[in-house]
């Protein structure tokens, strides 16, 4: 009987993509060396991409009252509804704008809906501005703050990802027009910083002396007018330029300061 579950509790660790037997199981997502599609861990069990999408996605639901027996009929009603296998991301958005709904007259739930699905929008890389502007708009409402447009918007961690990757796609002026639109975290700077930081990169590149100094001094200008803020907000001063940065706009006032002597 020991042995048995001995046996049992040893199971090899399979792909719950491809159902292959894997060599060790996967702590973190990891591609299977089978399908090549991506293992990810939850709770101890290996799931797929989509699996881990909805178990992710119900904790955050779970204050909504949403359960995995909700979000199973909304994909099984969807997918009646479509005449073909509705996706994760379809199903949640369904279930996001349900809520809408069912929340009109609770501002603080429609608040959170709404900065839910910014989140989910960010997730699938697209802007999630006018969900931000519009959770702003409920919330100054509630807080009789103001009735019409905010002056900042607030971005957490999904948001904060697709600036990143909006960045790292070279984007650089999308990223930051919605890091200027935004309540001037640390985070938000640190973005911010690195925006400035490409951009004395391609200037100096281009041998653009001028805008080296621009970009890099720009970042620390807008930091400095936030310094009090991120104090007071997080008690965390704003993040500054690296040694590299400061080398380069060291390089670049010297080198504008040569071309004025000669
Ligand atoms: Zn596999």
């Amino acid at each position: 009987m020991m042995k048995f579950i001995l046996k049992f509790l040893q199971r090899q660790p399979t792909c719950p993509n491809c159902d292959q037997k894997l060599p060790t199981k996967p702590i973190r997502k990891q591609a299977c060396p089978h399908c090549g599609k991506f293992i990810f861990a939850r709770n101890g069990a290996l799931v797929t991409h989509d699996e881990a999408m909805i178990i992710d996605w119900l904790a955050r639901l779970e204050i909504f009252g949403i359960a995995r027996k909700d979000f199973d009929i909304y994909m099984s009603e969807l997918s009646k509804q479509f005449g073909s296998q509705a996706s994760v991301t379809d199903t949640l958005w369904r279930i996001l704008n349900q809520l809408v709904r069912r929340s009109a007259r609770d501002a603080h739930m429609l608040e959170q809906v709404y900065r839910e699905m910014a989140g989910l929008a960010s997730s699938e890389g697209r802007d999630p501005t006018a969900f931000l502007i519009e959770a702003e708009r409920i919330r100054g409402r509630r807080l009789n703050i103001s009735a019409t447009s905010p002056e900042r918007i607030a971005l957490g961690d999904d948001e904060l990802k697709y600036v990143r990757q909006l960045r790292k796609n070279g984007n650089l002026e999308k990223a930051e027009e919605l890091l200027l639109k935004a309540y001037p975290s640390p985070a938000v700077l640190d973005e911010l910083r690195k925006i400035a930081s490409a951009r004395a990169k391609i200037a100096r590149k281009n041998k653009d002396w001028q805008a080296v100094v621009q970009h890099l001094e720009g970042y620390t200008d807008y930091a400095t007018q936030w310094w009090d803020y991120c104090l007071q907000t997080v008690n965390q001063e704003p993040p500054l330029h690296t040694e590299s940065d400061l080398k380069l706009l060291r390089e670049a006032r010297a080198r504008l300061a040569g071309s004025v002597d000669t």
